[in-house]
C-alpha cells in the first residue's frame, strides 16, 4: 500500500503509453462520477406535502424522477468507466469486442470505455437505428 505517487505495480507489465493517459483520465473521470454521485441531495421536500399545494407535490414528484433518472446515467457512466480501467489492468483493452481487432487509439481517447472499433459501433447502431421509412415511388 504505498500511495507516494511512485508506480509500484509495473513488473515487466507492457502497459502502452497512451493507456497510461487513457488510465489517467479514466481514473479522474471516475472520481469526478463518484463525487457527482454522492453530492446529489438526498431525497427531499417530503414535508412540503403538508403545504397542500397539489401543483407542487407534483413538480417535485417530478424532480424526485428526474433525478433519479440522472443517477442511473451516472451509474451507468461509472460501471463503463470501472469496466474500462478494468480491461486495461487485465491488459484486453482497445481490443474490439465484436470483431477483435483493436480499437483505433483516437477512438479511445474521444470514448475511453469504448468497447468496440467504430465499424462494429456504425454497424450495431444502424441496425438499432429505425429503418429508414421508404417510399413507394410506383
Ligand atoms: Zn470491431
Amino acid at each position: 500500500m504505498s500511495a507516494d505517487g511512485k508506480p509500484s505495480r509495473e513488473d515487466g507489465h507492457l502497459m502502452r503509453e497512451e493507456f497510461k493517459a487513457i488510465r489517467a483520465n479514466l481514473l479522474k473521470r471516475r472520481q469526478a462520477v463518484l463525487a457527482k454521485i454522492s453530492e446529489e441531495p438526498p431525497l427531499q421536500g417530503s414535508d412540503d406535502i403538508t403545504r397542500g399545494d397539489s401543483l407542487d407535490i407534483a413538480s417535485s414528484a417530478r424532480d424526485r424522477e428526474i433525478t433519479f433518472m440522472l443517477k442511473s446515467r451516472d451509474l451507468d457512466e461509472l460501471r463503463a468507466v470501472e469496466d474500462a480501467i478494468e480491461r486495461i489492468e487485465r491488459d484486453d483493452y482497445g481490443i474490439c469486442a465484436s470483431c477483435e481487432d483493436p480499437i483505433e487509439i483516437k477512438r479511445l481517447e474521444a470514448i475511453p470505455w469504448a468497447r468496440f472499433c467504430r465499424s462494429c459501433q456504425e454497424e450495431m447502431e444502424n441496425r438499432k437505428a429505425p429503418g429508414r421509412l421508404h417510399f413507394d415511388v410506383s
